[in-house]
């Protein structure tokens, strides 16, 4: 069913409800229909969700965090017990796998959420379609 488009969209709570795998204007709708497939439309309140450009910035948001989380842990471990490189392989390998697909699914919806609170792309409902190969350009429409 559609709904009204609010003027202003919290980001915080699209952030979160993103993070959450639910739907940033409702919070209520899976946000996810796989792994890290995003639904096209909010089952509850119908909201296009097909307009997200997440593209390589999950991947590169778990990158970040991991390595954050990982790289000091692997020098403190290195620093105090000095163990062998297979200890370190069975140690770190594990939760570096772990971790990444643990927080793929979580930071692409925080994205999709931050999109759609910022109307990017196709969250913008006064916008036109990008993939419509008729709609005047950007500069023709400000004319
Ligand atoms: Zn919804």
């Amino acid at each position: 069913m559609p709904h009204a488009v609010p003027a202003h969209r919290d980001p915080r709570a699209a952030l979160q409800r993103g993070f959450l795998g639910r739907c940033p204007n409702c919070g209520e709708g899976r946000l996810f229909r796989a792994y890290l497939k995003v639904a096209d439309h909010c089952p509850v309140c119908g909201e296009a969700l097909h307009h997200h450009r997440a593209d390589d910035a999950p991947a590169y948001f778990v990158i970040l965090i991991v390595g954050h989380i990982v790289v000091p842990l692997v020098l403190a471990v290195e620093t105090a017990f000095a163990p062998a490189y297979w200890v370190h392989l069975v140690l770190w390998f594990p939760l570096i796998v772990g971790l990444s697909l643990v927080l793929l699914q979580p930071v692409k919806g925080a994205i999709v959420g931050w999109q759609w609170a910022h109307f990017m792309h196709g969250f913008d409902p006064a916008a036109v379609p990008e993939d419509d190969p008729f709609a005047p350009r950007a500069a023709e429409r400000e004319r």
